[in-house]
């Protein structure tokens, strides 16, 4: 294999595209059942949630090229220019029909590998070739890495193999924080009172975001995602996140209106970084090559995922 990438949200498949482009052989893991990682929509019965991010922006120029091929593909779509009544022209576009539409829109034609949990990698023999080792499953042997996800994970992987990085480097990458989010899929037996475009943005009490899936076009029936803020989804990380649920569902009862009749909680540990390190990926080994990618690295979002996945894949080109 000439290059692994592993993680496949939108900086690892970002990254796998631009290296298949230049015709590297290459295979993208994920430990996840799909693709998309913080990309992430469930359904619970007939209704559609998108449940991590809830929408993209574009300001880089090849990105918003990227954004055009998507709605072209009618993997996305725009959602609105403006939350609050504020309309401030800048599109904010979502995934069609949910939005792990997008991600899987990017991973056709890459050899994607799911359900693959890295637990470590290790020189190879000869210390011109990766290893990577698995929770079950043979192991990859690869000429190059691209790591994406969020760093605390990544560190770990590195540290698992005793793959040294160094010292000066790693202590800016330990030095990454990321805001956690507790994230809650309500289902309601009628319309939300959550006006178009179907947003609540920081109502106040431990809610940061109200999100009607319904009003939005994702949902066929009446769905709404709350997401808490970093304090409260903190406070309650180790506790009866059903408690947390109905907690958060009853600081949203004057924006949901209905009643809700079943509901989820998904807990995001690493839901956005706090500080973006200074560069837009981190060559962490070279011969063989390492690379360390994600929103981390160019920005808290979708796009910083992309520009910094096909950053570090131009530069394992340029090698
Ligand atoms: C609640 C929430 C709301 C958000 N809202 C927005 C928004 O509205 N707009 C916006 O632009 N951005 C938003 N974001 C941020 C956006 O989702 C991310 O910036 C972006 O999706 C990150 O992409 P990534 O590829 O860097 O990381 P990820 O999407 O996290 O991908 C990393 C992948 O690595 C995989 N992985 C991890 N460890 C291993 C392992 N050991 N082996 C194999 N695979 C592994 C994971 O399964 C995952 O799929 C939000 C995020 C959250 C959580």
């Amino acid at each position: 294999m000439e290059a692994l990438v592993i993680g496949a949200g939108m900086a690892g498949l970002a990254a796998a595209r631009v290296l298949r482009a230049s015709g590297r052989e290459t295979v993208v893991v994920d430990k996840g059942r799909g693709v998309g990682g913080r990309m992430a929509s469930r359904r619970i019965a007939n209704a559609v949630f998108d449940h991590g991010a809830q929408f993209f922006t574009a300001r880089d120029p090849g990105f918003h090229r990227s954004v055009e091929s998507w709605l072209g593909a009618g993997a996305a779509r725009e959602w609105c220019r403006g939350f609050g009544g504020a309309q401030d022209g800048h599109p904010r576009w979502r995934g069609t029909p949910s939005m792990t539409a997008v991600p899987k829109a990017l991973a056709e034609g890459l050899d994607v590998r799911t359900e693959r949990r890295v637990l470590s990698i290790v020189r190879g023999r000869g210390e011109d070739t990766w290893l990577a080792r698995f929770d079950d499953g043979e192991p990859i042997r690869a000429r190059s890495i691209i790591m994406t996800p969020p760093v605390p994970q990544s560190l770990a992987i590195l540290a698992a193999g005793e793959t040294e990085v160094d010292p000066s480097l790693h202590s800016r990458l330990s030095a990454i924080e990321y805001e956690r989010c507790l994230a809650v899929m309500a289902v309601l037996d009628g319309p939300s009172g959550i006006p178009e475009p179907g947003v609540v943005r920081d109502p106040g009490g431990p809610i940061a975001w109200i999100a009607d899936n319904a009003v939005k076009g994702v949902s066929p029936v009446p769905a709404v995602t709350i997401h808490a803020h970093d304090a409260f989804s903190r406070e309650s990380w180790g506790g009866d996140r059903e408690a947390a649920g109905r907690e958060l569902i009853r600081s949203a009862r004057r924006w949901i209106g209905s009643n809700v009749t079943d509901f989820q909680v998904h807990g995001w540990r690493y839901s956005k970084p706090v500080g973006v390190f200074e560069e837009r990926f981190c060559i962490a080994g070279d011969r063989p090559t390492l690379i360390l990618a994600g929103d981390a690295f160019a920005g808290p979002r979708v796009e910083g995922a992309a520009l910094s996945g096909r950053a570090a894949a131009e530069a394992l080109i340029g090698q």
